[in-house]
């Protein structure tokens, strides 16, 4: 059997293994649906990318891992403990990284509408690098630095113009965007002379991001090339050499057998070529670069488990099985059409002999887990596993038909913790009056 994760196996009793923990034993103690998050796999993910900037940039740059991805306490611990650097895009995640004693000097924070409250809060909290997106914020961030006598260290968020070859809501580098002042116009140029204005700004750097899941090197080159133009642009005509330069995240995964990411590393080999080059042949300081992984250190690191409920074969149709979770815990299919390997958890000894469409729960047709996915001979009871689940399952997963949000659990070294509880049905009711 080959698996989209590494960190996937069979056990002796020919069950699905994640961390080398039995996820049927897994099942029975915490219940499903459960999100299961292999820390190891996380943890190795972060110090390739770093690994990565040491070897083609001679360490000069910062990996941010990208919290939306997934986000609770937790995961800002092991981020502390492996010194990375967090991207955050709310006041929710930066909250929860500061309850979890991480270090937001080594935040980067975006959103294209950060409210007020929102910029006051990375001031507090003495947020490294804010990533201003467009012009009505600097105004607001400025005015705000101003009223509590600070200066607020700032990255400009700049819209490439790079069209990546991905889904076309999850594609930012392109001019058509919600986020960031856009190249070919002018206004990322007319932005970077007004923040140098700004008394209470300290322009620190740029920052891009072209999109997600992309699975080939091309646009984030291409994108870097375009930032690097920018910046000589800015010492040529203002004399104003950057500081940082953030390329963003979006490297892609392997969701299913068909997806052939490049291994992390060459990202950094690609990129740092380019930008070593450059500086070199127009004489510019290197900038400390920043990227931001999101996707590519969570996603692999997760599975999701269900109880098949029951299974309905509608004859040349199609047969589909019923799972006791669905959209609520997993939005990305009816939002994406997205695409994922599953495996009877209990089977995973046995051939894949059937085709089915895997059903939520939930009173929407389209809550579905996935159309005409290969899997074990399935019954009532069996346990299904759903493969590369880590990132925007459980960060986009909602109460819908007031379902409750599963438990998390996180592997690490062959054992099992606890890291987020099962919601509760009081919790449900929480804030209602
Ligand atoms: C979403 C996002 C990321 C992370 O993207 P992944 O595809 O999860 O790596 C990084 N930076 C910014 C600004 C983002 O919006």
């Amino acid at each position: 059997m080959k698996f989209v994760s590494d960190n996937l196996g069979v056990n002796e009793q020919g069950n699905l293994t994640i961390g080398n923990v039995d996820t049927v034993k897994l099942a029975k103690k915490y219940g499903t649906p459960l999100y299961v998050m292999d820390e190891d796999e996380i943890r190795k993910n972060c110090q390739m990318f770093q690994k990565s900037i040491d070897t083609y940039y001679d360490g000069q740059g910062m990996v941010c891992y990208a919290s939306k991805a997934f986000s609770c306490k937790e995961i800002y611990r092991v981020m502390q403990s492996e010194n990375m650097g967090i991207d955050m895009v709310s006041g929710g995640e930066l909250y929860t990284a500061v309850q979890a004693g991480f270090d937001v000097s080594k935040a980067c924070f975006h959103g294209n509408n950060k409210t007020d409250a929102e910029l006051e809060m990375t001031l507090e909290y003495g947020v490294g690098r804010i990533v201003v997106d467009n012009a009505y914020e600097m105004e607001r961030l400025n005015r705000i630095a101003t009223k509590k006598g600070v200066v607020a260290p700032i990255l400009l968020r700049i819209t490439p113009g790079v069209d990546a070859h991905t889904h076309y809501f999850i594609r930012t580098g392109q001019i058509d965007s919600k986020f960031g002042f856009t190249l070919e116009t002018g206004e990322a140029f007319e932005a970077v002379q007004r923040a140098i204005a700004c008394d209470h700004l300290d322009l620190l750097g740029l920052h891009c991001h072209i999109g997600s899941q992309i699975l080939d090197t091309t646009g984030f080159v291409a994108g870097a090339e375009t930032m690097m133009q920018f910046i000589l642009q800015l010492k040529e005509k203002l004399n104003f050499e950057i500081r940082d330069l953030n390329l963003g995240g979006g490297f892609g995964i392997c969701y299913t057998q068909a997806d052939d990411p490049p291994t992390y590393d060459i990202y950094m080999r690609d990129v740092a070529a380019i930008i070593n080059v450059f500086c070199t042949d127009h004489q510019l300081k290197r900038p400390f670069i920043l990227i931001e992984p999101g996707r590519s250190i969570a996603a692999p690191a997760g599975i999701t488990l269900y109880t098949v409920g029951g299974k309905k074969t509608i004859p040349n149709v199609r047969t589909y099985v019923s799972v006791d979770g669905g959209m609520c815990d997993n939005p990305r299919y009816i939002l994406y059409q997205s695409a994922y390997d599953a495996l009877v958890a209990n089977k995973a000894d046995k051939p894949k002999t059937e085709i089915v469409t895997i059903a939520g729960k939930c009173c929407e047709s389209g809550d579905l887990i996935g159309e005409n996915m290969e899997i074990q001979s399935v019954d009532a009871g069996d346990i299904i596993a759903v493969c590369a689940t880590g990132a925007y399952n459980y960060s986009m997963s909602s109460n819908y038909n007031r379902l409750q949000k599963p438990a998390v659990i996180f592997i690490k070294n062959g054992e099992d913790r606890l890291v987020v509880k099962r919601e509760s049905l009081d919790d449900l009711i929480r804030c209602d009056i």
